[in-house]
């Protein structure tokens, strides 16, 4: 069951906690389901996937967050080959251009959602919510947690409170689960711990303050003509000093979009240095460098633009373990792409490896092991 904000309020008490349903949170659902755990997963935006996101411009579908995963891991292959066969995801290419220059595939395939990158993320909502579960998961989306910790002002050890908001004006709910896992950007999960009162141990603390992202302009252009992106239709450009793009992508080609559209991303020393500039401005400049590959005057082949500004897109330092527990009993863990490795197959890895976590940290708790 995926329930919007205006949907049913009677759930509120679970096993387990999932803030954030990016790939991460759906992955660590599902897995949780699966040992056989009820779960509500929170979700702030109107629908799931979180930075694998997909949106219609105009008549285009633009991909403006993830572009493509590769798979290397077990865990993660499994998942992409089940999706595979079911039509969700599919092999893109084996490599792109660089600085627009042709490059041989090095033979690892690159996959792309078979609509759009958020078609994984939906397909795996999916699964969790209906599969077998009868329920056990329940999804909200338009609800936004505002702080998470244990229980009471230090916790007595099995609940863990989570308040949250609805996007429809609804006052603050309380939620109380059995343990908890963040799978949010690392400085919005600690926002939360703090809203909570939470006070973390200086090691645990100093971990995840290591923890950075880049943030990234993502600007979508509908053109009323084929673009001069050459096949696959993604273009890498290396980010050094003074480099304005980072990425251009060809929805058309990619075979998500019925008409052309470019996804141009900015760089990271680039987005930060106009995070807060106005927006037609960032608008003007990522059109100018995107330029090239446009088939004739932007002024009048340009249909329509949208500009989307990522705060926390891809993290510049990560931890090296899959998660970091904040707290044994209750569990509470911090995991996602900022845990392990970067990027979808980072996050899904790692959303897994905090439910395995979980699961065992509950079992311990249960039976009187834990701390
Ligand atoms: C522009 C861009 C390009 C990228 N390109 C690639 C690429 O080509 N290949 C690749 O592998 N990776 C790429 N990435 C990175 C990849 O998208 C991420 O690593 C991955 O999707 C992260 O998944 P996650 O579940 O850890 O986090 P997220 O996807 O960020 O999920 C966290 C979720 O938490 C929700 N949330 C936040 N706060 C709250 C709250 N208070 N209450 C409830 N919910 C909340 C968010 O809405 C979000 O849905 C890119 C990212 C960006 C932004």
């Amino acid at each position: 069951m995926i329930d919007g904000a205006t949907g049913s309020r009677t759930v509120s008490e679970t096993d387990v906690v999932v803030i954030g349903a990016g790939i991460a949170g759906l992955c660590a659902a599902g897995e949780l389901v699966r040992a056989g755990r009820r779960v509500i997963v929170l979700e702030k935006s109107r629908g799931v996937g979180g930075r694998m996101a997909t949106r219609r411009v105009g008549a285009a579908v633009c991909d403006h967050g993830a572009q493509f995963f590769t798979v290397r891991g077990r865990g993660f292959e499994g998942l992409v080959r089940d999706a595979a066969a079911d039509g969700a995801v599919t092999v893109w290419c084996h490599g792109f251009t660089r600085n627009a220059a042709p490059v041989a595939g090095d033979g690892h395939p690159r996959w792309r959602g078979a609509t759009g990158m958020t078609d994984l993320p939906k397909r795996l909502a999916a699964l969790a919510t209906t599969a077998g579960s009868s329920g056990r998961c329940v999804i909200r989306t338009a609800s936004r947690a505002v702080a998470v910790g244990p229980s009471g002002v230090k916790g007595d050890g099995h609940r863990v409170d989570v308040m949250l908001e609805a996007s429809d004006g609804a006052p603050v709910e309380g939620l109380s689960a059995r343990g908890a896992l963040l799978t949010t950007p690392v400085p919005q999960s600690l926002d939360l711990l703090a809203a909570a009162g939470v006070a973390l141990d200086p090691a645990t603390g100093d971990r995840l303050a290591t923890v950075g992202y880049d943030p990234c302009f993502a600007l979508m252009v509908v053109l009323d003509r084929p673009s001069l992106v050459p096949p696959p239709g993604g273009m890498q450009f290396d980010v050094d000093e003074g480099a304005v793009v980072a990425w251009i992508a060809d929805n058309q080609q990619k075979g998500i979009s019925a008409v052309p559209a470019l996804t141009v991303h900015a760089t990271g020393r680039f987005s930060r240095e106009h995070f807060d500039a106005p927006p037609a401005d960032v608008e003007r400049i990522l059109l100018e460098h995107a330029r090239p590959w446009i088939d004739g005057d932007p002024a009048r082949v340009v249909v329509a633009t949208s500009l989307q500004r990522w705060k926390f897109a891809l993290p510049t330092t990560v931890v090296a373990e899959p998660l970091v527990a904040v707290s044994d009993a209750p569990p509470i863990a911090c995991c996602g792409d900022a845990f392990a490795g970067p990027r979808v197959e980072g996050a899904a890895s790692s959303g897994m490896a905090a439910a395995r976590w979980i699961d065992h940290a509950l079992a311990a708790v249960a039976d009187g092991r834990a701390p």
